[in-house]
């Protein structure tokens, strides 16, 4: 096996998450003779599937090469939202005056203790994915190395072969490898490194603005770092409705996010400290002069190295593991779950894929991929949150929809907070309430789209909606008053006069 893991800086939180999710003494267990299901990969997707197979009686052996946990504990969802937490206050107490107290002189962050906050932070989550739980509470098999198919039904693992009837594939993705000449040389920062700094880079580069950019970008920026978004586009979050986007942007321009759009990065190069960006914008060539860089250009799935052919598994470099509707591969024996395979990469959607998996795998249950309600959210501030459709998709599939706007400055609660910019928006079919996209722009989007999520999987209209009473004053109200406006435009002319006969008959 590797030598002992460590997970940089060397301090007591960073040992003791490493001691949860990649123990120094782990002694790799026998295999048995054949298991029910050997899950490669111990991310959010390969965790949920040894877990929810484990806990209804199946042998479950469960591969990692690196940390129980993957991306999401270790180098994603976690460290991110621990820092900007941090990078939140921050901002709030830079708005002191507006709200009647004072910090006295500036407002500075300290990088350093942020960065602190977040090890333990994290450390303090990780008894929750450790080797130890799965082994002693679930009775999973827990293998450290790497794991790659010798045969359709056989998987080998540090000199060990696992028979299986059932395999899960959840090696998830990385980092794309930045395709720009010098960088390699020069050194960049990805999600893997990133959260390992304990100084604040004083001028930083992220290269790309999706949403692990726009996050960082605006986090380091608030705590601190001048920073420069590098954006091909035309804009910020290109997924995004281009007025969601734009609040966001404005929101990056007030905290001193230098924003260089429609700009092409053509080279890096080192300089005595400096990395050096040379770019084009607008036909002209300028330099930019950084101490980091930050490269958020997508990610590329984990399929090198896992014997997939030796197990006749299909499969494509950029896009992943092909799986079927049900999530199984090629191989009848495989399944796939996660961002190995799937196109939105995010942790609900690796467990809520996981979960498929064991029915389909284990219980010849038909669990479909296309069924899901995939919602997700961008964690700046204000939030975007998102639920299916964009009302440009509606038009490119032909459904016709009606779409409705309410500003969250006509949300009290939205007001008091001096959280008013932003809006709710959500598309219906036509002429009816059924809620077919939703996408909202505010402080607290991420917890606000939950509510539209629930009525489109339970197959709620908005007016279900509009008959939940909301309590006075929250943001979620901004929901509410979707329903109400919707309710207005049943009020045809025709209805109106009828109503008004009515009223009329009645003060005879
Ligand atoms: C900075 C950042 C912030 C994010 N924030 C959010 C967020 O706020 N919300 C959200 O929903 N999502 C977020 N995501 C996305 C989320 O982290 C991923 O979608 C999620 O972790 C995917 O889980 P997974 O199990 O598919 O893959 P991973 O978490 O990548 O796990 C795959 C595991 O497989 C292991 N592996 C690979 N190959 C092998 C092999 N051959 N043998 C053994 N083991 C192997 C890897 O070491 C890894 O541990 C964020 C991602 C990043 C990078």
């Amino acid at each position: 096996m590797d030598a002992p893991l460590q997970i940089f800086p060397a301090t007591e939180e960073n040992r003791a998450l490493v001691e949860n999710v990649h123990p120094s003494e782990w002694i790799n267990p026998e295999p048995a003779n054949c298991y029910n299901l050997v899950v490669i990969g111990a991310g959010t997707a390969g965790l949920v599937c040894a877990a929810g197979a484990a806990s209804l009686g199946a042998k479950v052996a469960l591969i990692e090469r690196h940390l129980l946990g993957g991306d999401c504990l270790n180098y994603g969802c976690v460290p991110s939202k621990g820092i900007i937490r941090s990078a939140r206050a921050v901002a709030d107490a830079r708005r002191g005056d507006e709200f009647g107290f004072s910090c006295g002189e500036e407002v500075s962050a300290d990088f350093a203790a942020a960065m602190r906050r977040m090890r333990r932070l994290r450390a303090g989550l990780s008894p929750h994915d450790s080797a130890r739980r799965f082994r002693d509470e679930l009775g999973v098999d827990v293998f450290f190395g790497t794991g790659s198919f010798t045969g359709t039904d056989t998987i080998a693992v540090e000199g060990k072969s696992l028979r299986f009837k059932r395999a899960a594939l959840c090696t998830g993705a990385r980092a794309a490898a930045p395709p720009f000449p010098g960088i390699e040389e020069a050194g960049y920062l990805t999600n893997e490194t990133v959260f390992s700094l304990t100084e604040l880079p004083r001028r930083i580069a992220v290269i790309g603005s999706g949403p692990i950019g726009c996050e960082m970008a605006q986090t380091f920026a608030r705590l601190g770092s001048r920073v420069t978004i590098l954006e091909r586009g035309g804009h910020i979050l290109p997924r995004e409705d281009r007025d969601a986007a734009d609040i966001v942007m404005g929101a990056f321009i007030r905290d001193g996010v230098q924003l260089a759009l429609e700009t092409k990065t053509l080279s890096v190069i080192s300089r005595g400290d400096d990395k050096i960006i040379t770019v084009e914008q607008g036909g002209k060539g300028s330099e930019i002069a950084v101490d980091e860089i930050l490269v958020g250009v997508g990610r590329a799935p984990n399929v090198e190295g896992l014997g997939l052919e030796a197990a006749g598994i299909d499969y494509d470099r950029q896009f992943g593991v092909r799986v079927d509707d049900r999530l199984q591969t090629s191989n009848p024996r495989v399944f796939a779950a996660g961002d190995i395979c799937f196109p939105y990469k995010f942790t609900h959607t690796a467990d809520a894929l996981a979960r498929i998996v064991i029915a389909n795998a284990l219980f010849m249950g038909r669990g479909r991929s296309s069924a899901l309600v995939v919602p997700w959210c961008t964690y700046t501030d204000p939030e975007i949150a998102h639920v299916g459709l964009y009302e440009r998709e509606a038009g490119e599939g032909g459904v016709a929809v009606t779409t409705i706007t309410v500003p969250m400055g006509e949300v009290d609660r939205a007001v008091l907070d001096g959280e008013s910019e932003g809006f709710a928006r959500v598309h219906l079919k036509k002429g009816s309430d059924r809620i077919v996209g939703a996408t909202i722009v505010a402080r607290h989007a991420g917890e606000m789209i939950n509510e539209i999520t629930l009525a489109m999987t339970a197959g709620l209209g908005l007016s279900a909606i509009g008959r939940t009473i909301h309590p006075y004053p929250t943001q979620a109200e901004a929901l509410r008053k979707l329903a109400d406006a919707y309710n207005r435009t049943r009020l045809t002319p025709l209805v109106r006069k009828i109503l008004s006969a009515w009223l009329t008959w009645q003060r005879r």
